[in-house]
């Protein structure tokens, strides 16, 4: 099948050198309908689309092409529903930007407020953040918002799960109207299109089925054991591997708990990451698996959100 390049969607030659060394060969779905249609119109859009598609670069690859690097305040606003996709997506956009010399600066709970007060003094192009935090930053007066040319909300439903969907409604009230608003989300319950109606102008929507996340790359197998061998089939498969590096995902806690400890007892360098650590083990955690100074990460799929 022939697809458009990234270079004929009417990216520059900047960013194209970024995806090149990001090792992006061709464009998810998401990212053909998407890219053209943001840097030709002035639309908004609901990107019906879960992680995995590649929803980052398709809103952020336009967004990035179409801010001013000489710019004053703050041009795009990007909300995400945890500290971990705050990251995430802050680092994939700060990859993707290529020499083009934007500020990307993540915002979220749990770090100094007094150390994002004074990056907020600085030239900021690009804020991604959580809701509370910015929240916060705007009651102080830290932060303006009231120029900006885009907003997205990433991961909407998460957001509404969480309870952040009064946060959102605050946050959109002290941007200014003409800015252009793009929506994703992997479900899209009532109150989701309840807010795109209320706070979003003539919009655009994009579908993206399952069937087309960006894994094509990633090999999908799967073993057929019982119960009481699931333990030693998984070690198997460790053990195979040269250099095992990768997560294993429990369905609870618990088992995270377990799975981890029968692990370590077996000598692997294991680390578990579940809902009930708190912001701090969880960076810690991460910091080690990052350094790969563990090399097992066992999480639940609540945990692992925004993990890349
Ligand atoms: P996302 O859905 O934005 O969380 O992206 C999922 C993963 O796919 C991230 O690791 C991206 O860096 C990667 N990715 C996004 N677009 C492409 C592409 N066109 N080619 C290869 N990898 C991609």
């Amino acid at each position: 099948m022939t697809t458009l390049t990234f270079k004929e969607l009417g990216l520059s030659d900047d960013i194209l050198t970024a995806l090149e060394k990001k090792g992006f060969e061709q464009p998810s779905p998401i990212q053909l309908e998407t890219i053209p249609m943001l840097l030709a119109n002035t639309h908004d859009l609901i990107g019906h689309a879960q992680t995995g598609t590649g929803k980052t670069a398709a809103f952020g690859l336009p967004i990035l092409e179409s801010l001013d690097p000489t710019s004053g305040p703050i041009q795009a606003l990007v909300l995400t529903p945890t500290r971990e996709l705050t990251i995430q997506v802050s680092d994939e956009l700060h990859s993707l930007k290529g020499k083009k010399n934007l500020t990307i600066t993540p915002v979220y709970g749990g770090q100094s407020i007094m150390n994002q007060k004074k990056q907020l003094k600085k030239r900021n192009d690009i804020i991604v953040g959580t809701p509370g935090r910015l929240i916060d930053h705007l009651k102080s007066k830290n932060l303006d918002l009231s120029h900006i040319k885009y907003l997205v909300l990433d991961e909407a439903d998460e957001m509404l799960n969480s309870g952040f969907i009064e946060d959102i409604e605050l946050i959109l009230s002290k941007t200014n109207a003409d800015r252009r608003t793009l929506l994703f989300s992997a479900t899209m319950p009532k109150p989701i299109l309840s807010l795109a109606n209320r706070y979003m102008g003539d919009y655009k929507t994009i579908n993206i089925k399952k069937e087309t996340l960006a894994t094509t790359l990633t090999e999908q197998i799967y073993f057929e054991v019982r119960e009481s061998d699931k333990l030693e089939a998984l070690c198997r498969i460790i053990d195979v591997e040269a250099e095992f590096y990768g997560l294993i995902f429990c369905r609870t806690k618990r088992d995270v708990d377990r799975i981890t400890e029968k692990l370590i007892h077996r000598g692997y360098a294991a680390e578990a990451m579940h809902g009930d650590l708190s912001q701090f083990q969880r960076e810690r955690v991460l910091g080690k698996f990052r350094k790969k100074i563990c090399s097992i990460l066992v999480v639940t799929d609540v945990a692992s959100r925004g993990l890349d």
